[in-house]
């Protein structure tokens, strides 16, 4: 047997600043005593990110699923909503708390995002909207759910969360649609402990988006909107901004190692990584690995792996639509091409400060 991971490897690390560079920016917050309700970190932060993401306007959040579910209220929207089952729980949560109804296109085999050719026939007069989503940074096939989403007047909510700051053709990708959301949570690329943001394309509804995660408090005697509470702190906005300066760096980090996974798995056969997208500027936040008629299966390899303290992620796994507290509403064969990726597919672990030597561990456990 092998021996054993001196450290268990987890599928993801948060990226720390060093502490003095954090340390350092909590001074003023003491000084001050403003530690949350938009102060200076949330308005620097905001304008970095607009910056960096090319988003004409943004709006911070506590974290990435309260801008989608709130963004989402933001729009009034009222019916169906149709989304992917191949996603995080957030994604669909975040539609049926709105109290609309989630209807689930199946995805593209070749890159797990929302099917572009079978949205069509799943709208409904009762249809307002689609929330497809960039999973593992694939980026949507945003040009023809464009063109259907104009053709039948609807609005488009990416769930971008693991998009950050990727570009297609040089175009950020909060330019895309109504509204992107974006996830800071510690597991994803760029974090702020937990946050997230919101960019979007009118700018009337920054509005509603400000006052809705306030409690849709107007002023001191009007609220106006029945609002949450979604505002990002200023310890986290400091980490953001901490984060942002030594991002550039992890991602060509992640790069290096999502080359060395390439390398050694994309040519095996019954072994099928995501195929690369010349367009896309991509910010490599995950590798998918997908087992189809593999030597050993996706659950055989996960097991191997965690036997060795390696422990990939079975990602995303259940789809959506056989979760527990969905019941008896969908039928999981309606979206089969997601049914199985989500039986085959297996997220190894990748993170910055990973060492190329345990990507080359984990290889060797998948193909021995
Ligand atoms: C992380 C994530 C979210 C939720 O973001 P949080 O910041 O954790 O609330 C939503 N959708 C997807 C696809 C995610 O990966």
């Amino acid at each position: 047997m092998r021996e054993k991971e001196k450290n268990p490897v987890a599928v993801t690390r948060s990226s720390l600043p060093p502490l003095e560079e954090y340390v350092e920016m909590l001074k003023p917050l003491w000084e001050s005593a403003w530690l949350t309700n938009m102060g200076d970190y949330h308005e620097q932060l905001r304008e970095q990110l607009k910056a960096y993401l090319k988003a004409e306007n943004l709006e911070l959040f506590v974290n990435g699923h309260m801008a989608l579910e709130l963004a989402l209220q933001a729009l009034e929207l009222d019916g169906e909503v149709i989304t992917t089952p191949f996603s995080f729980a957030s994604t669909t949560h975040a539609i049926v708390r709105n109290g609309l109804t989630p209807v689930f296109c199946d995805i593209s085999p070749i890159d797990y995002t929302l099917d572009a050719d079978l949205l069509e026939s799943h709208i409904t007069e009762r249809t307002c909207a689609i929330v497809p989503v960039h999973v593992y940074g694939n980026l949507c096939d945003v040009e023809k759910i464009q063109k259907i989403a104009d053709r039948y007047g609807l609005k488009v909510i990416y769930d971008a969360a693991h998009a950050f700051g990727e570009t297609l053709d040089g175009r950020g990708v909060a330019e895309f649609g109504d509204v992107s959301m974006f996830s800071f949570h510690a597991t994803k690329v760029f974090h702020s402990i937990e946050g997230g943001a919101a960019a979007y394309r009118e700018p009337a509804l920054g509005h509603r988006l400000y006052q809705l995660k306030n409690f849709g408090i107007m002023d001191s005697e009007t609220v106006e909107y029945v609002g949450a509470n979604g505002k990002m702190n200023e310890f986290q906005a400091a980490m953001g901004l901490c984060n942002l300066r030594h991002l550039e760096q992890e991602i060509k980090k992640r790069e290096k190692l999502a080359q060395r996974y390439r390398e050694r798995l994309q040519d095996v056969a019954g072994i099928r990584l995501c195929p690369k997208n010349s367009r896309v500027c991509s910010n490599y936040a995950y590798m998918p690995v997908v087992f189809d008629g593999y030597k050993r299966d996706r659950d055989q390899v996960f097991e191997e792996l965690a036997k060795n303290d390696i422990h990939a992620r079975k990602y995303f796994y259940p789809c959506i639509n056989s979760y527990t507290c969905y019941r008896g509403q969908f039928d999981e064969q309606d979206t089969p091409v997601a049914a199985r990726i989500a039986r085959q597919v297996l997220t190894l672990p990748l993170y910055a400060d990973l060492e190329p030597e345990v990507v080359d561990r984990i290889c060797d456990i998948i193909l021995e």
